[in-house]
């Protein structure tokens, strides 16, 4: 991979209104005209460079979407009030009333649901597939099919989708190929693989501070401008526009993005190996035991990691609650969905975050109850945190 994300980000220059070293914070929902004619133009999308209304853009989401852009080495990018509501936004703007689309079946709750449910409404039927097998990716595409959408890397099971293969895929069908890149911001870099559309929950890593829900989709200049079209424009229609001031604050911390990934990939790396070693079953992309290892070798940029996700099989429900419950007393993390803190989250996925796809199909696609997803924090001593986990375990008999 010979695009540097992080050079291009840290190469961004801003100069605040009085010179500051940070963008000012554009606090305005509304914008003034000198000529009533500038106001019309720019409402017919004629004007580079105006600002009309904040839910249409503001500066300082203009600044966020650069950066992101720079990230994922796309044209351009938008920002959103959500990971959800970018989502959404891409496939209101791509799905028509008739369509069809083309889905891992190993995806956020939350977006499985809108594909499930949600836009039925609109007559928008999804096939959910095993994205791991690309034969049947292929034999799920219609002549009605508008996209495939996937996670880079999957949500809760840590599946890795052949993005190159996928994008071959994809321009075979003429349609996009959208990819969900939360789990893995600057490992994968899905846009220099040949996705079309890159989106993430900026909820995650990319803020890192969990303080905020935001999201972003990267992609050429014309679909972001197509998004954010005043008479179409799903985004712009369905508005689920980020404010000034939280743009602001993700565009800070995004400087120390590759610092932080790195040192969650070192940690989640280390207590994924321990504990494999001591018998639990683990998942992660780092192992040699992941199905998908070699893939991940061969997309991802070796300096930022296997990213900070893991999975551990406690074998019951009963086990994961105990010994999430105990790690929380014990000041090892926090019981809690989301990903990318500086401390350890961890959830039974199959009772929160993926509650959403019912028992059955959770057990095709092999998510068992005892599934602990763990975020991995930023500690500092590993080695430490590792002792006093395995000592949950063992106070608990889930290890011997
Ligand atoms: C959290 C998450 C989302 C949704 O993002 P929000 O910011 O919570 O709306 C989408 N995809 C993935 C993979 C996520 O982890």
């Amino acid at each position: 991979m010979d695009y540097k994300a992080s050079d291009k980000l840290l190469d961004l220059q801003y100069f605040g209104e009085f010179g500051g070293v940070n963008p000012s914070i554009s606090d305005s929902s509304t914008y003034t005209f000198i000529s009533a004619k500038t106001m019309s133009d720019t409402f017919e999308g004629n004007t580079e460079g105006c600002y009309l209304y904040s839910r249409h853009s503001t500066p300082s989401n203009l600044y966020l979407g650069e950066a992101l852009a720079a990230l994922e080495g796309t044209e351009s990018a938008n920002v959103y009030a959500s990971g959800m509501g970018a989502i959404t936004s891409v496939i209101m703007q791509l799905c028509s009333a008739g369509d069809h689309m083309v889905s891992s079946r190993t995806i956020y709750g939350g977006t499985y649901a809108f594909l499930k449910n949600f836009v039925k409404k609109f007559n928008v039927d999804t096939s959910f597939v095993n994205i791991t097998d690309i034969d049947a990716v292929a034999r799920a595409i219609t002549p009605a099919t508008k996209m495939i959408y996937c996670e880079a890397v999957s949500n809760p099971l840590l599946e890795i989708a052949d993005i190159k293969a996928l994008a071959l895929l994809a321009k075979k069908h003429n349609i996009p190929l959208v990819v969900d890149n939360t789990f893995s911001p600057l490992s994968i870099l899905p846009a220099k693989l040949g996705a079309d559309i890159v989106i993430h929950s900026l909820t995650k890593f990319i803020n890192g501070t969990s303080d905020t829900v935001a999201g972003v989709v990267c992609g050429t200049a014309d679909f972001c401008a197509s998004l954010k079209d005043v008479n179409n424009g799903a985004a712009m229609l369905l508005g689920s526009t980020l404010d000034s001031y939280r743009a602001a604050s993700i565009l800070k911390n995004m400087r120390t993005l590759h610092i932080r990934i790195k040192k969650h990939s070192e940690n989640a790396l280390y207590l994924s190996q321990n504990f494999e070693k001591d018998g639990l079953r683990v998942v992660y992309p780092g192992l040699k035991s992941h199905p998908s290892h070699e893939k991940m070798n061969n997309q991802m940029v070796a300096e930022y990691g296997y990213g900070g996700i893991m999975t551990l099989d406690v074998g019951s429900l009963d086990n994961a609650n105990a010994v999430m419950e105990l790690m929380q007393e014990r000041n090892l993390g926090y019981l809690a969905v989301s990903l990318g803190f500086y401390k350890t989250l961890f959830s039974a996925p199959g009772t929160s975050t993926s509650s959403e796809i019912p028992m059955e199909e959770q057990e095709l696609m092999g998510l068992s109850n005892g599934l602990i997803r763990l975020s991995i924090g930023l500690d500092n001593d590993i080695e430490r945190t590792y002792k006093m986990m395995k000592k949950c375990m063992l106070d608990l008999g889930i290890l011997r």
